[in-house]
């Protein structure tokens, strides 16, 4: 007999984005002549194509395993040193962040990156999560074993949920207690948020006081706008002995589909055994990365340092510009509308409160009724998102301005 991890059947099931492709299916059928009026602007993909500077690096890297003489087979798997010395230069050290390139780990996707990293800290830990966060953290650490069962609102005994509202703009502050293993996302997937200088202070001295370690979540750094704000947590002093730093190209190279994102471990960060012994964590990072993983393409690192050529740092900038755009549109009509919407200014999310105290997922069956519009109920982020929808900025220019004139046009 095979006996199965049961922390799986912890998970609570009919998870997010299930249930809307279900009720959009059941919607469709319904009214199959609205059904090609229906505009997605729930889901968290890119929609455009990559830059043409990482395509042409590609198709060079393609056809350099085409020849004998250029060929590449199995590369370093913390990823080729060429990727990680452009990566710390330029994401790190031309800001001022002490980084150095072997602190670099290339990886497939930092959603995988931060399913991983729980597998070099122990299953002892109390652990933060903010609430409405991307729900991978959460259901990451409910199969890892560190979360007794959900209660009827979906929350996990044993985790220390982090409430993000109005009140702290949607960045959590230190909690009172103590915890070990903290998450934050900055900026913010669903909220837009974006933690300033002084809340990350606030978090470093916390974590430097409780020996506890920060799980820094910048997937969409790249969105930053404001020059106030910080864009990596090593800007903050004292960061590079208690953070570990997720970054993608994701969502500023359109990578979604090409797979490529890194982690930053500085060699100054310690775990602690039981016994109260500190033990750095990059050796235990490489070891699990050499042990578990063998590395990303050759293709794909080559498209991702394309990124960083000057040709591929503008095409960059005009992605980011085009869905910011959309996030422009979307919020002038969301507030057009009467309704109160924060984010969408430092990231490509809006988030929204339901008018009248309508449940997310009640909103979300009255935009898709109404304006055909597709949006992501709240309450999938946490049970602090209930009362709130996400809209996403990634979109055709056409379709955002098309979501935000039904969007007005819609008796709220
Ligand atoms: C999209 C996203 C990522 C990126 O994940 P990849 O696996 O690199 O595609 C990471 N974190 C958050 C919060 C995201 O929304």
């Amino acid at each position: 007999m095979a006996l199965l991890n049961e922390h799986f059947l912890k998970l609570k099931a009919g998870y997010l984005f299930p249930e809307i492709a279900r009720r959009v299916r059941a919607f469709c059928e319904a009214h199959p002549d609205v059904a090609p009026r229906l505009i997605r602007c729930g889901i968290g993909d890119v929609t455009e194509p990559l830059p043409p500077a990482a395509i042409a690096a590609m198709h060079r890297a393609v056809d350099e395993l085409a020849a004998r003489e250029t060929f590449h087979g199995y590369g370093p798997e913390q990823g080729y040193e060429w990727l990680r010395a452009t990566i710390a230069e330029h994401d790190f050290r031309a800001r001022g962040c002490e980084v150095a390139d072997d602190e670099i780990f290339v990886s497939d996707g930092t959603k995988c990156d931060m399913g991983n990293i729980l597998d070099i800290f122990g299953a002892k830990n109390k652990i933060a999560i903010p609430d409405p966060v991307y729900p991978v953290y959460v259901d990451t650490n409910v199969m890892a074993g560190h979360t007794g069962p959900a209660n009827a609102a979906g929350a996990y005994a044993g985790l220390v949920y982090l409430p993000c509202r109005p009140a702290n703009g949607f960045v959590p502050e230190p909690p009172k207690r103590h915890v070990d293993l903290i998450y934050l996302c900055s900026p913010n997937n669903p909220t837009g948020a974006v933690a300033t200088r002084e809340q990350l202070e606030a978090w470093v001295r916390y974590a430097l006081e409780h020996r506890a370690v920060i799980l820094f979540d910048a997937a969409y750094e790249a969105y930053i706008r404001d020059p106030a704000l910080p864009h990596s947590i090593y800007e903050i002093p004292g960061a590079r002995e208690c953070a570990i730093e997720f970054r993608s190209f994701s969502k500023n190279g359109g990578f979604t589909g090409v797979r490529c994102a890194y982690a930053v471990v500085p060699k100054t960060v310690n775990g602690h055994t039981r016994a109260g012994v500190a033990h750095p964590l990059h050796p235990l990072w490489l070891r699990r990365m050499t042990t578990k993983f063998n590395g990303v393409s050759y293709i794909t690192q080559r498209g991702a340092e394309a990124l960083y050529t000057p040709e591929g740092k503008a095409q960059v900038r005009a992605l980011i510009e085009h869905y910011m755009g959309n996030a422009t549109v979307l919020r002038e009509g969301l507030q057009k509308a009467g309704l109160r919407v924060f984010g969408g200014v430092n990231a490509p999310y809006l988030w929204v409160k339901t008018p009248r105290g309508l449940s997310s997922w009640d909103a979300f069956d009255k935009i898709l009724r109404e304006a055909n519009v597709v949006v992501t109920p709240g309450a999938g982020f946490g049970a602090r998102g209930e009362g709130y929808f996400r809209l996403s900025a990634f979109n055709s220019r056409a379709n955002a301005e098309e979501v935000a004139r039904r969007l007005q046009a819609m008796r709220w």
